[in-house]
Order: structure tokens, then sequence, then C-alpha cells
């Protein structure tokens, strides 16, 4: 990863740790239905990390094969039971994955407001009470949008969103083509 994306990324992650910490916004053990039931849309550059980690480890074409055959089903980098989060390229995710559930988008007036997972209201029914509070008292919170576009490299692929396996499918067939010509 370069090291403007992997600041990028903590700079977003300590943001979700500043949020979790000072609200109790956090997923259930386990849980992973963003993952499973409703796979996000990413973009090809988004995914391109973790296809080359996949790669460097040798287990490119698995992922691959894996990718295209579930098509639209569950994300093919998901292990039911694996921690954290079940995800296998935990520390590669692409940026949804990161923010999803964590991060605001501005609302009608301009100010950030979080889309707080389903799930998350369900084991926690106050916490929506929190994060408003935690907002409302200028807390801090990463910006969706703005992380997205900071983190987008064209040279890695374009920006248009699909879904995780297809973009996912195209990250590995190109990491793949270029390990062949090293
Ligand atoms: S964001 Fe929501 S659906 Fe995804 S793992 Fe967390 S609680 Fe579960
Ligand atoms: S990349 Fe990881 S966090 Fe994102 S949908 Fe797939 S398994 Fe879930």
């Amino acid at each position: 990863m370069t090291p403007k994306r992997l600041a990028i990324y903590a700079e977003a992650d300590r943001k979700n740790d500043a949020i979790a910490a000072a609200t109790g916004l956090g997923c259930p053990t386990g849980c992973g239905a963003c993952c499973v039931r409703t796979p996000p849309h990413v973009s090809v550059s988004d995914v391109a990390p973790a296809a080359r980690l996949l790669v460097a480890a040798g287990e490119g074409e698995a992922v691959l094969d894996r990718a295209r055959a579930i098509g639209a089903g569950p994300c093919a980098l998901f292990a039911p039971g694996q921690l954290p989060g079940g995800c296998t390229v935990y520390a590669a995710r692409p940026v949804i994955c990161r923010l999803f559930a964590f991060a605001a988008v501005r609302d009608k007036r301009g100010a950030p407001e979080v889309a707080i997972c389903r799930e998350h209201a369900a084991a926690d029914p106050d916490v929506r009470a929190r994060v408003a509070a935690y907002l409302a008292a200028g807390g801090e919170v990463a910006m969706f949008a703005d992380v997205q576009a900071e983190a987008h490299d064209p040279d890695d692929g374009p920006p248009e969103l699909v879904p995780i396996n297809e973009a996912l499918a195209i990250a590995l067939e190109r990491e793949l083509l270029r390990a062949m010509y090293r």
C-alpha cells in the first residue's frame, strides 16, 4: 500500500476509534451482515490494495475463482468466524468497509450525520442519541466523501462503484497479469 493511502486509512481509523470510544458505536462481535447480506459496491481502485496483498500471498487465483463463482452474492473476502470482522484483508479493506456506519455525510443543512447501521441500532437502541449529541458537540468524525476522494488512486482503476466481487475480479486479473510480467 502506498504511504499516502496508508496515512489516509490511518487517519480515518483514528476518527472511527474516536467516535466509537466516545459513543459506544461498534459492531456486534462476529456480525458481518454488511459483507454477506448487503455486500458493498466499491471501485476497482479501492479494492486494488487487497488484490495486491492477495497476489503477493499467492492467493490471487483462488480468490479470483471465488469472486467469479459468487458473483453478486456475499463478498468473496469474507470468512465467517475470522476476527476482526470476518474480513480476510482487514488491513487493506476498501474505504466503504472502513467507514460504513461510522463516518458521516452532510445533511441538508451541511451538518455531519452518521447513517447508523440497523444492526448497530438493534444491538444498542440508544446509540443514535449518543452519536447525535457527540456530533452536535463538534466531536471528530471521518467524512465519507472526503476520505473516498482522497483515497482514490487513478493508477489503480476508475472511480465508478460496482459490486465488490466484480471490482475484486478486475483488480485481481490486473495484479496477476502484472505479477506474471515481473
Ligand atoms: S456495519 Fe453493521 S452490518 Fe456491518 S458488521 Fe457492523 S454492525 Fe454488522
Ligand atoms: S472487503 Fe472485508 S469488510 Fe469489505 S465486504 Fe469484504 S469481507 Fe466485508
